[in-house]
């Protein structure tokens, strides 16, 4: 046997382990669900599978120990039927998979407080922006999940989305992003005279939207009078003017200080405010409506993580390092690290490493070995 060869084994065991451990795993209706398997080398390599019941996955999932497992954001009438057309589909799930970008920290595939942060900050502007004002979605429909490697799942279970198809899930992608905003629809242009001198004075004033506006309005003025947004408006009113720019604004007054390229300037703030939802492939996961999603609360093999579920009060505080770990810390396996960052688990820091030998708790060795910058060492 090879030392992947081993380690692979190994890590298989630890997964089938840790399903052994779950009593209940499973999306909801999952008898309508298609399920995806995936390998050491592929995220997907087998799909088009279904189980009638959450006992029937777990054993499957106890026996085989897949490292990756996803399931349709669909419900199908035959969920294994071949081709596509065959499952008939019965309405899906509206899913938003937000992963962190690049890092200029540390190399591909890793995460940091700067990269995660970023991404948890567009997860609850979705859901507290957009999701619950704009959509009205209640607490009790949208879920979230920790996608088990850089981002977040975001999904919204109701009759409401059921039915939406490809368009119409697309118009909401842009929405959201901001794609397509025209800010100039915000924006009027308001004659203002009065008496001076005996004489009228004319003056064209631009109204524009206030905070209290519902929709993109609102949310753009409230973005721009917000102080931990000042670095994103014009030089003109980063300082001294800024208590009056903000006292305008909430008139409905964007012209109380002059700004220069104007329409530029508020243009490009309306890019700022919708949510980064990252590429297309991203995006694919809210709009193709048979796409395959990671299964919440499974292991990402890509990780060792557990793609938890947990409320939507605790994302603010949710950190996979500690809130994610699946394996113990009384157990310590020796590997042979190729390279590894300065990284965190279960609140230890370890790392950085480079070519060595190093004896790790189990929660940090599953990491590496599923980053594939390690293997067991004989
Ligand atoms: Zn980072």
């Amino acid at each position: 046997m090879t030392d992947l060869e081993r380690t692979v084994e190994f890590v298989r065991r630890k997964f089938a382990d840790f399903y052994t451990a779950q009593s209940e795993v499973g999306p909801s209706s999952i008898g309508q669900r298609e399920f995806g398997f995936g390998s050491w080398e592929r995220k997907i390599e087998t799909r088009h599978a279904a189980f009638p019941t959450k006992a029937d996955l777990r054993k499957y999932l106890v026996m085989n120990a897949p490292f990756f497992i996803s399931h349709s954001i669909a419900y199908y009438e035959f969920p294994t039927g071949r081709p596509m057309p065959r499952k008939n589909w019965l309405g899906g799930d509206l899913v938003f998979d937000l992963d962190a970008d690049e890092c200029p920290n540390h190399a591909k595939g890793w995460i940091c407080d700067t990269c995660f942060g970023k991404t948890k900050s567009e997860a609850i502007k979705l859901i507290e922006e957009f999701l619950m004002p704009d959509f009205g979605f209640s607490s009790n429909e949208i879920s979230v999940n920790f996608s088990g490697n850089r981002g977040f799942h975001v999904r919204v279970e109701s009759e409401k989305v059921k039915q939406l198809d490809r368009e119409a899930r697309r118009d909401l992608v842009d929405y959201i992003g901001g794609t397509g905003l025209s800010i100039e629809n915000f924006f009027r242009a308001k004659e203002k005279s009065w008496m001076e001198n005996d004489r009228v004075k004319r003056q064209l004033q631009n109204m524009g939207p206030k905070p209290t506006d519902p929709g993109w309005g609102g949310r753009i003025a409230r973005f721009a009078i917000d102080p931990a947004n000042i670095a994103h408006l014009p030089k003109e009113v980063q300082k001294k003017k800024f208590p009056l720019f903000t006292q305008g604004v909430k008139e409905g007054n964007w012209d109380k200080v002059r700004i220069a390229n104007k329409e530029t300037v508020w243009g490009d703030l309306g890019k700022k405010v919708g949510v980064h939802m990252g590429d297309q492939i991203d995006q694919n996961v809210t709009i193709d409506t048979s796409k395959l999603i990671r299964m919440a609360d499974s292991l990402h093999g890509d990780s060792g993580w557990v793609a938890k579920t947990f409320p939507l009060s605790q994302l603010q505080s949710f950190d996979p390092r500690k809130d994610a770990l699946a394996f113990s810390s009384s157990e310590t396996v020796t590997l042979n690290i190729v390279e590894a960052p300065k990284f965190l688990s279960r609140e230890e820091e370890f790392g950085p490493f480079k070519a060595e030998k190093r004896e790790l708790p189990l929660h940090a060795a599953m990491y590496l070995l599923c980053k594939k910058a390690a293997l067991l060492s004989d």
